[in-house]
């Protein structure tokens, strides 16, 4: 008999040796596939650290319906047990260690149409680069907008939809929950796979971004009037001062001046 059937609950150095083993086992059987595992390293307590790990986890604990399967969750995750995370449009595929190998599916729905549109425009402008945004150097104002509960970029519980191979009825099981905080780890390393999963492209919110800039700076130059002397090579500066209406054309009568000014030049006279 192994160790994990007995009935106690295995160390946590036992179960980093078991999930080494296993890990050792998924990449002989991946490799006939011509596949290597890509399991979840945790260096440290910590599970993410970057704006985007960390926005996916906060979300993930600020549901209730998570509340009691995420501690034996955050357990396994950094004791190694997801040997092996896949993360797609729409789809996320995990092997995790336990008893026994689990093979868990997570289907997480995309971003509604109008809800993407809606969030470019809110965005529009707001972000420099495309390192900003993976790098989470936003403003509070995209911040707020990307982690925005409802009308966000991170899902609802009822926009996912877990599997586990294994026999625990509830619906997060602590395999489903190790692989979404793996999830978080992994979105560390690879931000953009959080667009992925969720089927929008992140480079559109860029785009906006850079069409309202350009859009802006010809407004400008075109409400300043500051540029266009230099593109036409006119004195623009002297044009309010001298408006040809006011202009007196030789032999012509020219528009006659307001009549407190014409009150002044008779009191002069
Ligand atoms: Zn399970």
């Amino acid at each position: 008999m192994s160790w994990w059937n007995y009935a106690r609950k295995p160390s946590v150095l036992e179960q980093r040796r078991r999930a080494v083993q296993e890990s050792q086992r998924l990449a002989k059987r991946l490799a006939k596939t011509g596949r290597k595992p890509s399991g979840v390293v945790i260096d440290g307590r910590a599970i993410a650290r970057t704006f985007w790990g960390k926005a996916w986890c906060d979300n993930l604990e600020s549901y209730r319906d998570f509340e009691y399967r995420l501690p034996r969750g955050r357990s396994y995750v950094r004791n190694g047990a997801v040997l092996d995370l896949d993360i797609r449009a729409g789809r996320i595929t995990a092997v995790v260690c336990g008893t026994s190998l689990y093979d868990v599916e997570i289907k997480i729905k995309s971003v509604a149409a109008p809800r993407w549109v809606r969030m470019k425009t809110q965005c529009s402008g707001e972000i420099g680069s495309l390192i900003e945004l993976l790098e989470g150097r936003l403003s509070e104002r995209v911040l707020q907008i990307i982690t925005h509960r409802e009308q966000g970029l991170f899902p609802k519980p009822a926009e996912i939809e877990m599997a586990c191979s294994c026999p625990d009825w509830a619906t997060m099981c602590k395999h489903v929950a190790a692989v979404m905080y793996g999830v978080g780890a992994r979105f560390d390393r690879q931000p953009e796979l959080l667009f992925e999963l969720r089927k929008v492209d992140h480079q559109e919110l860029i785009a906006q971004a850079t069409n309202l800039e350009v859009s802006r700076r010809s407004g400008r130059k075109t409400l300043a009037g500051e540029d266009l002397g230099s593109v036409f090579g006119i004195e623009l500066a002297e044009a309010p001062r001298a408006p040809p209406a006011r202009v007196k054309k030789p032999g012509g009568k020219g528009r006659s001046p307001t009549r407190r000014k014409k009150r002044a030049r008779q009191a002069a006279r």
